[in-house]
């Protein structure tokens, strides 16, 4: 004789079942940040099966390469090294990585492209909001903003004098900018209005068009070095730029150089910064972007007056970053839909 399971429990086991085959036949998606705007990963769970890094620090490197076993899609974060180990890990069915990101020199495209893994960022969005910190920060910097600052709660401030706390003002000044894509350009509109002598850009290939509309003149990277009176660096950090602001480039800068770093901190080979600050070789860094990132606290930068450093925040703008989130999302149900992605790395 066979055993009758009540109606209830027969429903349960096949509304389990259901949802088992629902979700075995869902793509795999691993998430390495649980703080994305939410937003995004809704996106994702409707079509999604999705696992996500639980602590809001980086996800270690064993868990992610435990974690992305069989998935169809990474999503990650510049805090995520995305090289063959983590590709091979993942497995052949990879379709996807997406980066909540502009910058993608965290991730191995061409690893990606051999394996015909296609790879999303989130260009175009963060723009305004890295060019508005761009100039936060070179004016925190030029206008020595924290140093000033410290001085009213330090007991410093002990009363108006005339030379005291003077910064190096934009007007009439020569500003050269390393990088003139899409914030390279947004950075000089807004730099326009403080009305600098000439603005300058470095880049492989000239773009008349777009310097003319904030009077820019491209010259090389020997030029920028010896004429800026500022020097903003705004490039993707690739194998030509690694470390391109070395010890010979700072002797090559004018004393009353001010550095600003909203790019990546591989442009800059920190220690030969270091040195010309303290040495005064140049006036002043400003930096979004260090390695290693966070910058320990016992690292020689920090005991320097003449810098102003801020963690990685280029982007950090409340809309921006939700916007960031979705696109990420978009981006990978895109690619694992096999359409046209809202924005591919081309590879
Ligand atoms: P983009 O439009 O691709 O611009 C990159 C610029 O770098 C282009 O003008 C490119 O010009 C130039 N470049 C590349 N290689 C170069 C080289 N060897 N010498 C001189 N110039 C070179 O990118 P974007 O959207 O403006 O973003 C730029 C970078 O900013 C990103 O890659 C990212 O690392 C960084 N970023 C940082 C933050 C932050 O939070 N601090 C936020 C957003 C972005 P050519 O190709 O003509 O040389």
């Amino acid at each position: 004789m066979t055993a009758r399971l009540p109606f209830g429990q027969v429903r349960n086991l096949l509304l389990q079942g259901h949802v088992i085959r629902r979700m075995s036949s869902q793509p795999k998606v691993y998430v390495t940040r649980p703080d994305v705007d939410d937003s995004g990963l809704e996106l994702l769970r409707k079509s999604c099966q999705v696992n996500i890094w639980h602590e809001t620090s980086p996800v270690p490197r064993s868990e992610l390469i435990r974690e992305v076993a069989g998935k169809d899609a990474i999503y990650c974060a510049l805090t995520d090294t995305v090289n063959k180990e983590v590709l091979d890990a993942a497995g052949p069915q990879l379709k996807c990585v997406a980066t909540i990101s502009v910058g993608y020199d965290h991730i191995d495209v061409e690893e990606c492209k051999k394996r015909g893994i296609r790879v999303g960022f989130t260009p175009d969005v963060l723009t305004d909001a890295t060019a508005e910190l761009t100039l936060a920060l070179l004016l925190a910097t030029n206008r020595r903003l924290f140093e000033a600052n410290k001085q009213v709660y330090n007991g410093g401030w002990k009363s108006w004098a005339p030379m005291w706390m003077c910064g190096q003002g934009l007007k009439g000044s020569r500003v050269g900018l390393l990088g003139f894509g899409r914030i390279g350009q947004e950075i000089a509109a807004r730099i326009v209005p403080f009305k600098p002598s000439e603005i300058t850009y470095t880049t492989r290939s000239p773009r008349p068009e777009e310097a003319a509309a904030v009077n820019a003149r491209h010259v090389d990277f020997d030029e920028m070095l010896r004429k800026s009176d500022f020097i903003v660096v705004c490039c993707a950090l690739t194998p030509e730029t690694k470390e391109i602001f070395n010890a010979a480039a700072f002797q090559k800068m004018k004393s009353n150089c001010i550095l600003i770093n909203t790019a990546r901190g591989g442009v800059v080979d920190q220690k030969a910064l270091y040195e010309a600050l303290k040495s005064n070789r140049i006036l002043a860094a400003g930096l979004d972007v260090t390695t290693p990132e966070p910058l320990p606290l016992d690292d020689p930068l920090l005991k320097l007056d003449n810098v102003v450093i801020l963690p990685h925040i280029g982007s950090a703008d409340i809309e921006t970053r939700k916007e960031m989130s979705r696109i990420t999302a978009r981006n990978i149900l895109a690619a694992l839909a096999g359409e046209k992605m809202e924005a591919e790395v081309k590879l």
